[in-house]
């Protein structure tokens, strides 16, 4: 869930100092890669949550009512070749970056489920009403901007 529904205030120092950041995990059986964020650049947890929130007008209660739920003892089912998988595209997504590239997880989410591990990814358009500001930039602005900050990389 915390790669799939990102809480946006743990991210909140990544977004203040513009520190990119990219988003993976395993929920259950779907392993999701991205997406990358690159501060007032790209869509970051704020941004999806927000359209997630536009779309459904149910989500945030839902979200947190599973974030509630947390650390009561239940641990999701997470199965180890998925995970192995999500954690070396994760790396090479994020060595890419740090190559200088902008790999494909930049403002968009891989995710592949079982059994059929089809992988798709879904394009994370920033929101207009995110405090990150990455709405107000257009797309040649921040593929532009992106050489300074390479050598930090968290999440
Ligand atoms: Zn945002």
């Amino acid at each position: 869930l915390a790669a799939y529904a990102p809480d946006p205030v743990p991210a909140e120092p990544w977004i203040s100092t513009g520190t990119p950041h990219l988003y993976t995990g395993v929920i259950e059986a779907t392993g999701v890669v991205g997406p990358l964020v690159l501060p007032g650049g790209t869509a970051c947890a704020g941004c999806i949550a927000g359209q997630r929130a536009d779309r459904d007008p149910g989500w945030p209660r839902m979200l947190a009512q599973w974030r509630s739920g947390r650390g009561t003892g239940a641990v999701p089912a997470c199965d180890l070749g998925l995970a192995t998988a999500v954690a070396g595209l994760a790396a090479a997504h994020a060595l890419s970056f740090l190559d200088g590239e902008l790999p494909a997880s930049t403002g968009a989410r891989w995710e592949a489920s079982l059994p059929l591990l089809d992988w798709r990814s879904e394009r994370i358009a920033p929101h207009p009403e995110c405090p990150c500001g990455a709405a107000g930039r257009r797309e040649e602005e921040h593929m532009a901007g992106t050489g300074a900050s390479h050598d930090t990389m968290a999440g």
